[in-house]
């Protein structure tokens, strides 16, 4: 059979259904030749094959994740901004300390960047103004964005750039939040603040090159072999191809480009390529769209009753459903897969409402069109995705991260956020994303927080009817990410015939008791049957690959 490798004397967890637990493979031109006992699988060998003996070590199909804003979270750090993230900042105090000291070491009139800051998580437990930022920094403009991505802070200068005043109206989709005497917190959601972040200075411009980089090195020595990156820019294609091209790329993405207007729908058409196009390693995925806004930002499009403490806040929508289904509809004529960021039930219900419609047009058979997120999703929810084989983009780090959040919507619906149990028992297929950098992009964060269902700041169990197996949470970061990503027949589990994408892990995930699974350690990561990160005396004390189990940022 003259393998390439042999990797035996291992406790491999396949996450297949015909042979779940084996101790050796095979490996030939990067795919899986054989797989079974050691015995069986020594047959495969020839005299130029390198045998590799795990010792008894656990090994897992590479993990997938398929909700990441790798880019943005990589470029920030290439950047140098401001890490204002949890838990570095735990107090306003602490972030307006952070901007004292950057304000105090550049030229007047520069910009502060940073981005991470969560008011859930702020001792003070409110948002940042403009006047604690104007208090250290009134020359300067400062930007700082929240950890959901749905809002920013800005201060005095910046909003004068911006030409933001008490009588600029809100924009479609956003909002600029006003004091009680009408004048602007400083405070911008959703639609409200890329105008400000406009003005921010360019970028290196070959940031997204030297970010596609970081992001291969910290993604695979945490165990992840594919991530699908989301809502990128033209720009950010080109820095994961040059980066491919070069041979940094050593991990596998799929690249969602972004569709904010019905124009941008018709661009992408036009281009004359669409999901799938590229080879295994760097591909165009999903093309992604917003319905709502972010549970941090409480702009979510939810149903009555509304926001805790806010009588007619039901939330935003980004598009005319007429408009969001003339989107979809051209997207998907032009073979794209169609992912669609919605929280709350009001924004899911309308992206399903046009998926539904765009099916029956296009008479469409298994297009997994995507919902991203599908926070509040409610029985009545549930059986539409259910009934429409709707996928989900599911977010299990969020209970332990961001679950703080979910009370702001009343307690009958932290019942229903961020399900997961009832997913498997409606036979609804959830994949699992960090969304860094919301969550870090440690993926052993959501396996163990889809385990347990603790919310970091109470440490209360939310939903514990939701809580899954180890198994089962393994699933969403194997096998169910590869069929949402239309790449089941390559991988997801370990099985003849499938890339040989793996990970040696220092412990065996199904038995150590379930506080442990944040702390498993990646030792060696396969990808194509090549060994691309094995972790040594030096990296395994490297801060850089240590903070993707910390930060957020
Ligand atoms: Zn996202």
């Amino acid at each position: 059979m003259d393998a390439d490798a042999i990797i035996r004397n291992g406790h491999f967890i396949t996450m297949g259904s015909a042979t779940p637990s084996v101790t050796a493979i095979a490996i030939r031109d990067g795919k899986i030749l054989a797989i079974g006992g050691d015995k069986v699988i020594s047959e495969c060998a020839s005299s130029r094959s390198r045998i590799v003996d795990l010792q008894g070590s656990t090994v897992l199909p590479g993990l997938i994740d398929v909700h990441t804003h790798a880019m943005e979270w990589a470029e920030g750090i290439v950047r140098g901004q401001l890490d204002v993230g949890y838990p570095g900042a735990r107090s306003v105090n602490d972030v307006i300390a952070m901007v004292r000291e950057r304000a105090s070491r550049i030229a007047r009139g520069q910009w502060i960047r940073g981005a991470g800051w969560d008011d859930a998580k702020l001792a003070e437990h409110r948002y940042i103004t403009r006047k604690d930022l104007d208090a250290v920094s009134p020359e300067n403009p400062v930007y700082l964005e929240h950890v959901s991505g749905h809002l920013a802070v800005v201060n005095s200068a910046a909003l004068k750039l911006a030409t933001i005043t008490r009588d600029t109206p809100d924009p479609q989709g956003g909002v600029i939040e006003r004091d009680a005497s009408g004048e602007p917190t400083g405070i911008l959601k959703d639609t409200a603040f890329p105008p400000v972040a406009a003005l921010l200075p360019p970028d290196p411009p070959d940031i997204a090159f030297r970010a596609a980089k970081l992001i291969s090195e910290r993604a695979i020595a945490l165990g992840l072999t594919t991530i699908h990156d989301i809502y990128i820019s033209p720009a950010e294609m080109r820095g994961y191809q040059n980066a491919y091209q070069e041979g940094f790329l050593k991990l596998r993405v799929q690249m969602s480009p972004r569709i904010g207007s019905i124009e941008d729908a018709e661009k992408l058409a036009g281009m004359g390529v669409h999901t799938g196009f590229g080879d295994d390693h760097l591909k165009f995925g999903a093309a992604k769209m917003f319905a709502d806004g972010g549970m941090g930002a409480r702009t979510i499009a939810i149903y009555p009753p509304p926001v805790a403490g806010e009588v007619d806040n039901f939330g935003v929508l980004r598009w005319k459903p007429e408009d969001m289904q003339k989107a979809h509809q051209i997207a998907a004529a032009a073979g794209w897969q169609l992912e669609t960021h919605a929280i709350g039930d009001r924004a899911i219900d309308e992206v399903l409402d046009s998926y539904a419609a765009v099916m029956k047009a296009l008479n469409l058979r298994d297009p997994r069109f995507r919902i991203v997120h599908a926070g509040i999703s409610t029985p009545a929810i549930q059986k539409r995705l259910s009934e429409l084989h709707v996928l989900v983009d599911g977010n299990p780090p969020f209970v332990y991260w961001i679950g703080s959040w979910f009370a702001k919507y009343g307690l009958e619906r932290v019942r229903w956020c961020y399900p997961a149990k009832s997913y498997i028992e409606n036979g609804i297929i959830e994949a699992a994303g960090s969304d860094v950098p919301v969550t870090p992009i440690n993926p052993w964060w959501g396996i163990w927080s889809a385990v347990v269902r603790k919310e970091l700041i109470s440490n209360q169990v939310l939903a514990p009817e939701e809580r899954l197996t180890v198994l089962e949470a393994l699933r969403l970061y194997t096998v169910n990410g590869a069929y949402v990503g239309f790449e089941e027949n390559e991988k997801g589990s370990l099985e003849v015939g499938k890339l040989a994408d793996f990970i040696i892990i220092d412990r065996d995930v199904l038995s150590v008791p379930s506080d442990q699974i944040k702390d498993v350690r990646v030792l060696e990561s396969y990808i194509g049957g090549k060994s691309v990160y094995k972790m040594s005396a030096v990296n395994s004390a490297d801060p850089k690959i240590a903070e993707g189990r910390q930060k957020g940022r």
